[in-house]
């Protein structure tokens, strides 16, 4: 089986230098809570009943979601430089994860 890098396609031999990137997302919580307009107990219900109608799985990757993929070196480069191509300089380590203990 072939190993293609996930970004350009090129291929990564047996052997060759490729890289595994391990996105993580995870839903942040900031400790603000918004105030629910109406009846919190309504609230809690209407809640309650679309937790239960809805497919489990798709609860779980509002909360969590992990993808991995296999880079070039050339690829991982300018992915950990710059991942969304945003143009902006990544955060330095964790300071914008402040809120996750
Ligand atoms: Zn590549």
């Amino acid at each position: 089986m072939k190993i293609l890098c996930h970004s350009c396609g090129k291929e990564l031999p047996r052997g060759s230098l490729k890289y595994v990137i391990e996105i993580k997302s995870f839903a942040d919580f900031d400790g603000y809570l918004e105030e629910y307009p109406g009846d919190v107990e309504e609230g809690i219900n209407d809640l309650l009943d679309a937790i239960e109608h809805a497919d489990p799985g798709s609860i779980e990757q509002e909360v969590f979601e992990e993808s991995i993929f296999i880079l070039c070196k050339n690829c991982r480069d300018k992915f950990t430089k710059d991942p969304f191509k945003s143009g902006k300089m990544v955060f330095e380590k964790l300071e914008a994860k402040d809120t996750i203990h």
